[in-house]
């Protein structure tokens, strides 16, 4: 099978064996234009991937919730309301199914930790958008509109004043946790502070000490991460909580934000793991390889 992960900053694609093994994979630039240039990308960098036969099926996760085969609740406006799955087949002469981040994330894990984790399994996606997924007993469990686990826009948990405001979100409302806890709001904060411009991966490299405003931004960057869990926590009483992304965030946030959970949680919360998945793009294509299979099944 052939796995994709497209976003708004580049386009990932690989060749997958049977075993869920990366036989090929290569990389490229989002490009600059609207859908149609999406599409050419995609067929161009399908097109480069060594040993893809032409009855391969493409798998693709994509920054967004997918409903009845369309894109929606998407950062991307090209892409919002698309029948992205019917033009790619149709560019690509291949059948294609597409996954939401969220979904991909969870599936990647939940089928690599079938039967192991104690509850359901929540994924969170932080890039510059921010995608959720939910899965129990090793299956992605999609809701009755493909939005289980869609945190991105819900608000911030106990906000303090100074959060109440001045934060618009995509979706049109205000506050929405993908305004704080994406790559973007992470790079926002620190201008905010400093004047400063600087990627959310410079940033989180610096809190070695040497930058004491680096370091306080992804403190306030923790809390917030540990009231949005804590939420999680109340309501699904998840097993595992795994964080997914581009950027590299600090490895410390899995010790960090479980401390602050005894704060907003009633419940015992001993037997959640807050776990980092390094695998980036790879873990969303391995993802929505996954579910492709399953829906092949
Ligand atoms: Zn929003």
């Amino acid at each position: 099978m052939i796995g994709l992960a497209i976003d708004d900053r580049k386009f990932s694609a690989a060749i997958l064996a049977d075993g869920g093994d990366f036989i090929s994979h290569i990389e490229c630039p989002t490009p600059a234009g609207g859908y149609r240039d999406w599409l050419v990308t995609i067929r161009d960098l399908v097109a480069r991937l060594d040993g893809a036969s032409p009855q391969m099926p493409v798998a693709v996760a994509v920054p967004a919730i997918i409903l009845a085969d369309r894109v929606e609740i998407t950062p991307l406006a090209h892409l919002s309301g698309s029948d992205l799955r019917r033009d790619l087949q149709s560019t690509l002469s291949r059948d294609v199914s597409l996954a939401g981040f969220g979904d991909a994330l969870a599936a990647f894990h939940a089928h690599d930790s079938a039967g192991e984790s104690k509850g359901p399994l929540v994924a969170l996606w932080i890039g510059s958008s921010c995608h959720g997924g939910l899965a129990a007993n090793g299956k992605v469990v999609t809701g009755a509109h493909g939005a289980a686990g869609n945190w991105a826009h819900l608000q911030l948990p106990a906000p303090v004043p100074h959060e109440l405001d001045g934060r618009p979100c995509w979706c049109g409302r205000n506050g929405c946790l993908e305004t704080f806890l994406s790559t973007t709001g992470l790079e926002e904060d620190y201008e905010r502070v400093t004047g400063d411009k600087r990627t959310a991966a410079q940033i989180a490299a610096t809190t070695d000490g040497n930058d004491i405003v680096a370091e306080s931004v992804i403190q306030v960057f923790e809390d917030r991460l540990g009231r949005a869990t804590a939420s999680m926590i109340s309501l699904i009483d998840p097993g595992t909580i795994i964080l997914g992304g581009e950027t590299s965030l600090p490895k410390r946030m899995c010790e960090r934000v479980p401390r602050k959970w005894p704060g907003y949680v009633q419940i015992d919360r001993s037997n959640t793991h807050l776990t980092f998945c390094e695998r980036g793009h790879e873990a969303l294509i391995g993802g929505a390889a996954v579910l492709a299979a399953r829906r092949g099944a």
